[in-house]
């Protein structure tokens, strides 16, 4: 009886895991133009049902990259790369999350490494931003990741749970689902790097997260990309571990090329 338990968890988690759809998202930083928009936009991208290819231009450029996926019928999703921590106002500048909904969006990025370092981006802020997203039906891409020395001096984990934790908060105190949500591990080391981590590096970290976000609803549908440095001749490897669901690109993700190359077989 207890073999047959154990046996029906197991095949119940397999299944689960195979369910999360994986998440492949090109971040073009302050990079890319019309005529990038126009190439991805007209490149014939796998259509397959375990995949979502998101690609988050710099912001100027979502509403038209959004006509030209119609156009094209593409399979593309779309995501942005920041939002404003405001809702509306006197705000000059700022982006809000129901703009970012009406240009197109259906995800975008926050607390980017970069952002969290040059903007001052803090934890609560990131959680603030959360909210507006998922108030905006905008699904949030929530960057996490240590820094060299912090990995040096075995403060992984210490980090995670410490960026985690005010956005933990907030989705159990909202009853948000993990579907609604992706996460993205970045270690600060690996982005930009041509030193990605090693996928059991990085499988150790995902796996530490699914556990930190036990008490979130549906915490098995919770998708964790990894980002640092992935491109067409680490993926597989990267992707093929159980708690690895995507990842969030940068320089790979700024020619069809590379970015193709990197896609998932499956
Ligand atoms: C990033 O900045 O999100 C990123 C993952 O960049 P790269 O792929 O270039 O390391």
């Amino acid at each position: 009886m207890y073999v047959l338990v154990a046996l029906v968890n197991i095949a119940t988690r397999f299944w689960v895991m195979h369910m999360r759809k994986c998440l492949i998202a090109g971040n073009w930083k302050l990079n890319g133009d019309h005529t990038l928009c126009e190439q991805f936009a007209g490149t014939a991208f796998p259509t397959k049902p375990s995949l979502d290819i998101v690609i988050c231009p710099p912001t100027v450029l979502l509403q038209s990259m959004h006509q030209l996926v119609k156009k094209y019928s593409n399979c593309l999703h779309l995501g942005a790369q920041d939002v404003s921590v405001e809702a509306q106002g006197a705000y000059t500048g700022e982006i809000s999350a129901k703009m970012l909904h009406e240009a197109g969006a259906q995800y975008c990025i926050i607390g980017h490494s970069e952002r969290r370092a040059n903007f001052a981006e803090t934890n609560e802020k990131v959680a603030i931003k959360m909210t507006h997203l998922l108030k905006a039906n905008v699904s949030p891409i929530i960057c996490v990741g240590e820094s060299r020395e912090a990995r040096e001096q075995q403060q992984t984990l210490a980090v995670i749970e410490a960026q985690l934790s005010p956005i933990k908060a907030v989705l159990q105190q909202q009853a948000v689902s993990c579907a609604q949500i992706v996460i993205g591990y970045e270690p600060l080391w690996a982005v930009g790097s041509d030193r990605p981590a090693s996928p059991e590096q990085a499988q150790q970290v995902h796996q530490h997260i699914r556990q930190l976000m036990t008490d979130v609803p549906d915490v098995d549908a919770l998708r964790i990309i990894y980002g640092g440095s992935v491109t067409a001749h680490n993926s597989a490897a990267l992707l093929a571990m159980p708690d690895i669901d995507g990842a969030l690109v940068g320089g790979a993700a700024l020619s069809i090329d590379s970015f193709l190359g990197l896609l998932p077989a499956v």
